[in-house]
């Protein structure tokens, strides 16, 4: 018995379902024409999915709008359209909008408003007509579905949608819309926004460019790999900066370099005296000698304490020059970088403690 009777209520809870999804299924000649009722009625709600108190200030409104602005609006609200008969809620508003001709003949100010409230397949359609097309454009209906009403009628407030649909509709076509404006702002901020994450990050990749380096500089043996890593540094910074549009990270890298170039100077401990980062790049070099696919550079570094000459060398591989040279000696600009940036306080000998050839050159 009692079986029977679940199979029984299961068995019309299918077909009130089935009827009702088959009811709720509009075509066009399904759809109640109020205008033909009632000259001051334009919301056409069969399913009553709107209340009474939005339907009749949408009413007024939009009387309203047809006594001042000559545009005749249509408001359809429905449940779901027949989805084998139409291929989308565009078509089935074009074909209904036609149907019932809506806006004056000889000017085409008309406009139909379609809501489908279906949970799963909510869908809202302007269907414009021609002679409003220049001021109601394809990309202001959009903003005004986006921006006016899907909001509220995402929370299922759908007569307050539909006012502030009309309303801004009424605002496009006096001029006093700021729907657009608002969109650039946005874009605006959301390019700032955009642009900010990526230099954030450009500046976290520089940063860590600068502890690389400042890390070697700080456990450095030698001047010329120190030297090395800043170029290559420097020509990736430029590089990769202006190649992915990261000028201001490139601007504060060099600034940051500028500023802070004390904790960059290499901690070279002579090995004479014990002396530490007290090396001048000697006059005359580096000298370069050519080698196949490259150059041999060589530095001489004078202690400023105890005169001792460190000697590095360090092939740089050209992959352009072949065998043959084309550059000449001075490359003077390398070596002044940091020879004028000391500022250490006692000795003074910075300044340009030029070496005569005194001292003892040892050779490692
Ligand atoms: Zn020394």
């Amino acid at each position: 018995m009692n079986r029977l009777h679940h199979s029984l209520i299961a068995l019309l809870v299918a077909l009130t379902t089935w009827s009702a999804t088959a009811q709720t299924a509009y075509r066009v000649e399904d759809v109640p024409n109020v205008q033909l009722i009632d000259y001051t009625h334009f919301v056409s709600d069969p399913a009553d999915a709107i209340d009474e108190a939005d339907e009749a200030a949408l009413n007024q409104r939009i009387g309203h709008l047809r006594d001042s602005l000559d545009v005749e609006i249509a408001v359809v609200v429905l449940p779901a359209i027949d989805g084998d008969k139409y291929g989308s809620a565009r078509e089935f508003a074009n074909e209904l909008f036609n149907t019932w001709g809506i806006g004056k003949k000889e000017t085409n100010r008309g406009l139909l408003i379609l809501l489908i409230t279906n949970e799963d397949n909510r869908e809202i359609t302007f269907e414009v007509g021609y002679g409003l097309e220049g001021e109601l454009t394809d990309g202001l209906c959009k903003l005004i579905q986006k921006r006016r009403m899907i909001p509220p009628m995402k929370e299922g407030r759908y007569g307050e949608g539909l006012l502030a649909g009309v309303e801004e509709v009424r605002k496009v076509l006096t001029g006093e819309s700021t729907l657009e404006a608002e969109e650039g702002d946005d874009t605006n901020a959301f390019v700032i926004m955009v642009c900010s994450i990526w230099w954030l990050l450009g500046g976290g990749a520089f940063a860590a460019l600068f502890s690389k380096e400042r890390k070697l500089a700080k456990t450095a043996t030698s001047y010329s790999e120190v030297k090395e890593l800043r170029r290559e540094h420097n020509i990736s910074v430029i590089g990769t900066g202006l190649l992915v549009c990261q000028f201001p990270v490139v601007l504060f890298y060099f600034l940051f370099r500028l500023f802070f170039r004390k904790w960059l100077r290499p901690q070279v401990k002579c090995e004479q005296c014990g002396a530490v980062d007290r090396f001048t790049q000697e006059k005359g070099y580096p000298t370069k000698e050519k080698r196949p696919w490259g150059k041999l550079w060589t530095y001489h570094y004078v202690c400023t304490e105890c005169g001792h000459v460190k000697e590095e060398k360090i092939f740089k591989y050209y992959w352009w020059e072949g065998p043959a040279s084309r550059r000449s000696s001075s490359d003077n600009d390398s070596g002044s970088s940091w020879s004028s940036g000391g500022g250490s306080s006692s000795g003074g000998s910075w300044g340009g403690g030029s070496s005569g050839g005194g001292g003892a050159s040892s050779r490692f």
